[in-house]
């Protein structure tokens, strides 16, 4: 064998299991291969001058690369079983809870101390938002910021390259299964290994698809995430990001009965383009250095879709939702709440004179040409229930990009040890369906070291 293990992405999910097993065992020949570039060669073409918008780059350096698609993230590493990924039911929640934690500490050890950790334990929050028919989940969450999450993972990086054979650049295009192993094959070459850890992500995850395909491994595919982006002065949201930094709350919608949910929120942050498989969409960062901050407040609104027989492809759904926006705005729309309300499009001049000023170069217009009205329905009355405890929300000039898409992966069928049907071929993080967040990709990590170790 080439490697004792060879590790496919080097996303939050990859660099942990990386660390987790060189830390516990030196001797261990271990490759990581990426199609991506290393984190100081991760440049996106968007200067704001030049080039405004994205130009669908065939390898995304927001989405590909050492530290994967958290790279620039705002690093919020929540700690809690409610959101985030379903870790937990595989390994069980004390398991998850703890590999999250000890997730924290070596950020902490590697750049993150002295960084913030919020908590919705005790809050009085809760009770307001009760009040006005929203949830608010539980978790602890530690904020990073997009400078320090930047700066863990640089240290991350210089701890492993010592250790571990990254191979940059180099998608990998098969898996075999060997006798006593794996071949994982590259456009380059051949190698192979006794074990395999699968951890793509989201940009890899019509790659797994094919995988899963070619190896007969079962998946399960029915749910995708549907919304826009939120824009407004942080002043607004300030009592609880404050307090909390990122609340997620939950509010069911009268007319349909549908779930919609905060996501992501960023305080002072700004909102960014994302490019997946060629689709633009939007999401949001921020710092923790006060000089990068700016005025205002993101977060998501989302609605989630899960379809039932006969469709399957839940993913393509979003993806043409996406390619709608893109197609009459040329990547994301951005619309004025006021307008959306008055059913007008924002343009150019409604827009300059808006109270809101954007952190994102989107275009004026129609998010009701766009999305399905039972999903705008819902991100309207969840407007109006958030203005109740946020007064202030639904104000005209409240901003909408649009769309932001959270496409999940299909669930691969794996056993309680995140293993497929083949002994010593692991999916994790985002790819495998298991997870959504840093937090429980990085958990996922250690989790299948140990297992490789056997020091669970
Ligand atoms: C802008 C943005 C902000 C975010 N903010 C947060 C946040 O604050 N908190 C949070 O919890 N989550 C956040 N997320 C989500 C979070 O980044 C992901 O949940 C997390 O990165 C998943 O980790 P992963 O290792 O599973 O996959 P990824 O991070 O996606 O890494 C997978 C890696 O695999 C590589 N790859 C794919 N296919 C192949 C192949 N065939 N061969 C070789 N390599 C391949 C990719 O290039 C990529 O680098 C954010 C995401 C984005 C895009």
């Amino acid at each position: 064998m080439d490697y004792d293990v060879i590790i496919i992405g080097a996303g939050p999910g990859g660099i942990f299991a990386s660390y987790e097993l060189t830390e516990k065992n030196s001797d261990l020949r271990i490759a990581v291969f990426e199609t991506g570039n290393e984190l100081s060669k991760r440049k996106c073409p968007i200067d704001g001058v030049k080039i405004k918008t994205c130009i669908g780059c065939k390898n995304c350096s927001i989405m590909s690369g050492f530290g994967g698609a958290g790279a620039f993230s705002d690093g919020k590493y929540n700690i809690t079983n409610d959101f985030g990924g379903t870790l937990y039911e595989y390994i069980g929640k004390d398991k998850a809870i703890s590999l999250m934690q000890y997730v924290d500490k070596i950020n902490l050890a590697n750049g993150g101390e002295g960084t913030k950790l919020y908590s919705t334990a005790n809050t009085t929050l809760k009770k307001v938002c009760m009040q006005n028919k929203l949830q608010l989940l539980d978790a602890s969450v530690r904020h990073l910021g997009t400078d320090i999450n930047y700066v863990v993972l640089e240290n991350l990086y210089a701890k492993l390259k010592d250790r571990v054979e990254f191979k940059f650049l180099t998608p990998v295009e098969h898996i075999d299964v060997l006798e006593d192993g794996y071949k994982v094959i590259t456009a380059g070459g051949e190698y192979t290994c006794s074990k395999c850890i699968v951890s793509v992500g989201r940009s890899g995850s019509k790659w797994i698809e094919q995988v899963c395909a070619e190896l007969d491994i079962p998946t399960e595919s029915n749910r995708v995430d549907l919304g826009v982006r939120v824009e407004l002065p942080a002043e607004l949201f300030s009592h609880l990001t404050d307090e909390l930094y990122e609340s997620k709350i939950v509010y069911r919608t009268e007319k349909f009965e549908d779930k919609v949910r905060t996501f992501c929120m960023n305080p002072r942050g700004s909102v960014v383009n994302e490019n997946t498989n060629g689709i633009v969409t939007v999401n949001g960062h921020s710092y923790e250095d006060p000089a990068k901050q700016t005025e205002n407040t993101n977060f998501a609104l989302l609605v989630s879709k899960h379809f039932s027989e006969p469709f399957k492809d839940s993913n393509g759904y979003g993806e043409s939702i996406a390619r709608l926006s893109n197609m009459l705005g040329g990547g994301v729309i951005v619309q004025r709440f006021g307008d959306l309300i008055r059913g007008r499009r924002t343009n150019h001049k409604r827009l300059a004179n808006s109270f809101v000023r954007p952190t994102l170069q989107a275009e004026p217009g129609d998010l009701s040409l766009v999305l399905p009205k039972r999903i705008l329905d819902g991100i309207i009355e969840m407007i109006y229930a958030l203005d109740k405890i946020a007064p202030g929300t639904a104000n005209d000039d409240t901003l909408l990009y649009g769309v932001e898409v959270k496409f999940y992966n299909m669930e691969v069928k794996l056993n309680e040890r995140l293993e497929t049907r083949y002994p010593g071929l692991y999916m994790i993080g985002d790819g495998s369906g298991v997870t959504h967040s840093l937090s429980h990709a990085s958990a996922s990590g250690v989790f299948v070291a140990r297992d490789i170790l056997g020091v669970q």
